[in-house]
Parts: C-alpha cells; structure tokens; sequence
C-alpha cells in the first residue's frame, strides 16, 4: 500500500507525492500549523499539515495523538533553511500532506512513552509486560535490526564465501550434557519417557560431519535450565558450527575471518587479524581467568617461590598445601586505596571474601620510595623478600600491591574480581576499544569437589591433545575460546573420533562402560562407520549482539526475553495446565500450592 518507507526520503524525493504508514511519534501544533513526526520502521519523517496549503488534512491531522497508526497522502518539500535536522536522515525535507487515514487509534493510556529519543528509565517489568510497545522504541528497535544484520553477515560469510550448509536439528531430543540442568518434556505416546531439550546441537552437528556434510552451521536454539544471570536466559541462540578435515589452526583462522566480517559489515571497522592468544595456563597466571580484559593491564603477579617460607603463616600454608600467593599491583593504588577499604567491612575486603578468599594482605610503596608493609604481614616480611617483591612486581612509587594466598582457584578468583573493580574504579577501560583475544590449551578435565569426580571443562567430546596421551586426566584438551573485551563469545574444540579414545575420555569422568553405552551408544557407534575428524565452534550470539549494541543485558538484544526469575511476563508463562493434559502425559505434580 505504500510507496516509500518514512526513513528513507530525501531531497531526490522532493516534488514526488508519497503515501507512507506509521505511527505518530509525537505532534505539535506550531503558530497553527501541526507538525507531526511519521515513524516506522526505517526512522521518522516530518509531516506538516497547514490550514492554508493543506486544508483537507488539517482537521484530521488535529484529531491525531501519539501511537495512532495513520496512512499520510502528501508532496515531499524542502525544508525551510531554518528547520533543517542534521540530526535526522530525512532531516532536510517535510511532506505537506493533502489526506490523512486515521487506521486506528490508541485506547488505553501508554504504559511508558515510545517516541523516538524518549531515554526516560523505563521499570523492566512493564517494558517486558508491553514488549511489543517496548520493541517500538527507537533503541530496542535499532538493536534487532543489528542483530539480523548480524546473522546476515554470518549467512553470507558461510555460505557464499566459506560453503558452509545450514542444516537444523532436533529440539526433541535426548540430553546432551553441556553442564547444565536440562528442560524436559514428557512423552505422551511413549509413556514414562522423556524428551530433552538440547542444551546445544552438538551430537547431531558431529553425526552431520559422519554423514559427509562436511561443513555445518545453523542459527540454533538451545536451552538450559540455569540461575539466570544478566548475560543468561534459559533459551538462547548460538551460531553453531562443525567442520570435518581441517586443523584447530584452520578452524581458528576461519572463524578470525568470520568475526572480521562481521565487524566490517555491521560497524564498518576493520578488525586486525590474527587475533591474539594466549594458553589458558598464561591467562591463569597473568589475569586469574579463562576471560581475560586485555584492554587493559593490572597483570597479576605470581610470589609463591619468594614467600614460601615467609614468617608470615597465611602466605606459608597456602604454599605448602600445593596453594599460590599472588600479587595485584595497583599503580597510584596508595593515594586511592585506604585501609578501611582492604580491612574486614571495606568494599574490597567484600568482594574478595565473595570470591572465597578470607582476607587481604598488602603493601604500600609509599611516595618517597619507602615500603609499607601493613596489618598481618608488618613484621613477616624479610627486607630481601620486600625487595624481591619489588623487583618482580615492578612496583613504584605510589603502588598498592594486594596479596591473596589460598588454593590457585580462590587466589586466581579473586585476583580476577579486583582487578575488574580497580580497572573500572581507576577509569582504565577504553571503551573504544575492541579486544579479540583466543584463550587455548585448556585442560581436558576438572575437579568437582561437590560430585569428587573429573568434570570434562568444555564437553566430553573434546578431543585431548596428541602430546598428552599417555595420562588423559592432566592432559590438554584440543579446545579453544573466542574472549571479546571480558567475556566469552564463542568456544569450540576439535572432537574425538575414535571409539576408544571417546571410550577412555567418559571413563575418565566416571561413566562405566554401562552407563556411556546406555548414554552415548549411538555417538560410539557411529565412530565405527568411518568419523572423519573434525571440530568445530558456537558462538552465543545474544552476547555477541549484546556487545556489539554497547547493551549490558542480552535481555536487552532479544526480542522477547524472560526475567530472571525465567517467567515471559507478556505471555504470562509458565502457566499450570489442565489436570487431564497432565494424566495423558502420564504425569502426576507433587506441588502443593502454598494456601
Ligand atoms: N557445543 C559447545 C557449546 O555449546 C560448543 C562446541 O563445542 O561447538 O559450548
């Protein structure tokens, strides 16, 4: 019915008459002539309607309020000099319009406003009760339209330039442990039987590779029935991809070209490649996490070897039970930093005792060069230690080194958390900055102290590394993570593809023979008809979007999200359902509904 879309007329448009439907954003009546912006999805355009050059519209266009959905008739005109918009790109022209079509009025008040620029704070709650108001603004608005041209940009890399085919899978599946709890859903024909949901299409995309598909990738759901936090939903998408016959080296270099692509074609940056890496054991060393923030420094400092026998118990212990003691040097920390802030009830005391460490000790490299040692640690330190600490840290005048010495996980854990507190504190964070980063050589397996066995870190398939063979449960794994400014954008590994090996790995994680026979039978079987070897990569796209947007919640980069108490408040699920729904699904609730 239209001619054009509101946002895309300009000054070559001028003299052509256009029919264009939307939505009033906002209206104003300016020495008798009404003035109304016309929005869909393409932006906004200026509408005037004057008694003396447009009689026919004027009165309608006086009737009409925000949100109503109109059909406008008019002459595309050159703006007056003085009401040229730079800001806006239809800001150089305005449609006198000669009939306006009243389509539908609004009813009910606006739970919040829409219109364009509006950046009032909106509650969550209503935003996600009215998501389909909410989609309307003009921020959520642009952030889906970046996220399809994400997922264009991804289309057109795999398949026009790299051959990939996108093949889906099942969503009714049997689970595939990717560590998470599972959905599931009852099975009424196959009574006491369960379907899951796949928490990832990983078995199928590596059955794909048995099949001869070669190269796989699909925009795939997946879900996990997780706590939520900010950057988790209990479903969300991932670009899924396997590829048979190439190296971790290939598949790493591919997907730098595919992340590249996508920059140029959504930001128009030119992202350098290849990207940094670094082994998972250096980022432990330096950055106490697999998630490194490389745009900036604070790196940490490993003293184990100089305090292993200090006066001081906390930092010998820890040595001595097989834990580290590490550094955090602060540059300028001295002046920033009080003691009340590092001591029991300070902010930094708080979130270091959050990450399992029971204190801080610390120094202070004071302006004249003189060293502080404080608190605990005042009379243990040796004045060759201080020295040696000095040395190694680099620390100058002005530094606060902070100390955390427990088991490697709490120390590193910590460490993490303060450095990302400081950075943010001490403004060190270019948000200009985009930060690639590959973390590789992760260890195939680690310990759950909760279940006391090993746990495969990225997932039993995993491939360990050909070097490390002989003792499988220190061995390195074949996998690789994709880090972006602090988080985890993507991960991958090549696969096992032999039976035995695959055979050892469920053993190693305490499967018996029985158990990975009765899960993964199909998957072991399918190894002796030919596997090619293979890997492969997923990306969790929400989080891409949601960087690539400057969001801070992927609630913030999907259409409709649940909170995070896992509830879609516009559908109002989940829901309870009839008792004769749940008897032909063989399942009876043990719920008491609190009365
Ligand atoms: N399936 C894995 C995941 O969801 C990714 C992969 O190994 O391709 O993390």
């Amino acid at each position: 019915m239209r001619t054009h879309y509101c946002g895309e007329l300009r000054k070559e448009h001028i003299g052509e008459t256009v029919t264009l439907y939307g939505w009033v954003d906002r209206y104003r009546d300016h020495g008798g002539v009404t003035f109304l912006d016309l929005r869909d999805r393409s932006g906004l355009v200026q509408i005037v309607s004057d008694p003396q050059r447009t009689p026919d519209s004027y009165e309608q266009a006086n009737t009409l309020r925000s949100e109503y959905v109109v059909e406008i008739t008019g002459r595309v005109t050159q703006r007056p000099e003085e009401s040229l918009n730079s800001r806006i790109p239809t800001g150089d022209v305005e449609i006198y319009a000669d009939k306006i079509v009243l389509l539908n009025a609004i009813h009910k008040q606006l739970p919040f406003q829409v219109a364009t620029g509006n950046n009032d704070p909106v509650r969550e709650d209503l935003r996600l009760k009215y998501r389909y108001l909410d989609l309307r603004r003009d921020r959520m608005a642009s952030n889906l339209q970046l996220r399809h041209q994400v997922v264009k940009a991804v289309r057109r890399y795999l398949e026009d330039i790299a051959n990939f085919i996108e093949v889906e899978t099942p969503i009714l599946t049997r689970s595939t442990p990717e560590g998470a709890r599972d959905y599931i859903l009852p099975s009424r024909v196959n009574a006491g039987e369960w379907f899951a949901l796949p928490q990832s299409p990983q078995l199928f995309k590596q059955l794909l590779m048995v099949s001869g598909m070669d190269r796989y990738y699909q925009v795939a759901r997946c879900f996990r029935d997780e706590d939520l936090r900010a950057d988790r939903q209990p479903e969300f998408t991932q670009l899924d991809m396997e590829m048979s016959f190439m190296s971790q080296e290939e598949i790493i270099e591919l997907n730098e070209k595919l992340v590249a692509h996508i920059f140029k074609s959504v930001k128009d940056i030119e992202l350098p490649h290849p990207f940094p890496r670094l082994t998972y054991a250096e980022a432990m060393d330096r950055y106490g996490s697999d998630k490194p923030d490389t745009r900036y420094g604070l790196e940490l400092v490993n003293v184990s070897d100089i305090l292993k026998d200090s006066g001081f118990k906390v930092f010998r212990e820890a040595v001595a039970n097989g834990g580290i003691v590490k550094i955090l040097p602060i540059p300028n920390g001295n002046d920033a930093i009080s003691n009340v802030r590092i001591k029991p009830g300070g902010d930094l005391f708080k979130e270091a005792s959050e990450a399992g460490a029971k204190g801080l000790a610390y120094i202070r490299v004071r302006e004249d060069g003189e060293i502080d040692t404080i608190g605990a640690i005042k009379d243990n330190l040796t004045p060759e230690q201080k020295q040696e600490i000095i040395s190694r840290t680099g620390a100058k005048a002005g530094h606060l080194l902070l100390f955390a010495a427990a088991d490697a996980p709490t120390v590193n854990k910590t460490l993490d958390r303060l450095r990302q507190v400081i950075a943010r504190e001490f403004k060190l964070i270019d948000s200009e900055k985009i930060n690639l980063l590959w973390i590789t050589d992760f260890p195939m397996f680690e310990w759950n102290a909760d279940e006391k066995r090993l746990e495969a870190l990225h997932h039993p398939f995993t491939a360990p590394h050909p070097d490390d063979l002989s003792d499988l449960k220190t061995a390195r794994a074949q996998a690789y993570d994709l880090v972006f400014n602090g988080f985890e954008v993507g991960g991958g590994s090549l696969r096992i593809y032999q039976r035995e090996i695959q055979e050892q790995v469920f053993e190693a994680i305490g499967f018996s023979p029985e158990e990975a026979q009765n899960k993964f039978g199909f998957l072991l079987e399918a190894f002796e008809y030919g596997t090619p070897p293979h890997g492969g990569i997923a990306y969790g796209l929400d989080r891409l979007v949601m960087l690539l947007t400057g969001e801070e919640s992927i609630r913030d980069v999907i259409a409709f999200p649940k909170t995070q108490q896992a509830r879609c408040l516009l559908t109002d699920a989940p829901s309870t359902v009839d008792a004769k729904q749940l008897k032909e699904l063989h399942v009876s609730s043990t719920f008491k509904p609190k009365t």
